[in-house]
């Protein structure tokens, strides 16, 4: 299946639930995570329901370019540039994915462990 259906994301980008946004774009929206592992944690997702990387096709690669990037500016935003960051994305079970919306977890504030359990 190449795009997912809707989550707990997709309330998050019609404004059903609230969320703190850090950043929105007309195809992508950011906000804190609710239960955050870092001083610093925010979520950058499309705005386009696809369930992740994994279920991303050819049509996405610009999207997806867009994701990072964004990621990137946000964190420089936050201040994080300089001490360093991570960006991770989570596919699946064994990957530790709770949410199948694609979305980038932008982690900052503290040293993140390697390798990461
Ligand atoms: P995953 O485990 O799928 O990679 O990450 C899902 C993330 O979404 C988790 O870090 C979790 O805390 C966060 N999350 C789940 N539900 C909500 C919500 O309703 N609001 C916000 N802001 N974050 C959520």
């Amino acid at each position: 299946m190449a795009h997912g259906g809707d989550t707990i994301f997709g309330k998050i980008i019609r404004k059903e639930i609230p969320a703190e946004v850090v950043h929105e774009t007309e195809t992508v929206l950011a906000f804190r995570d609710i239960s955050p592992a870092a001083p610093s944690h925010i979520l950058i997702i499309p705005k386009k329901p696809i369930s992740s990387v994994a279920s991303a096709t050819q049509e996405d690669k610009e999207l997806l370019g867009e994701l990072l990037l964004e990621a990137a500016a946000i964190a420089r935003r936050e201040g994080l540039e300089e001490d360093g960051y991570r960006i991770v994305t989570n596919i699946g079970r064994n990957g530790g994915q709770t949410v199948f919306h694609l979305h980038l977890h932008i982690l900052g504030g503290r040293p993140c462990l390697w390798p990461p359990g």
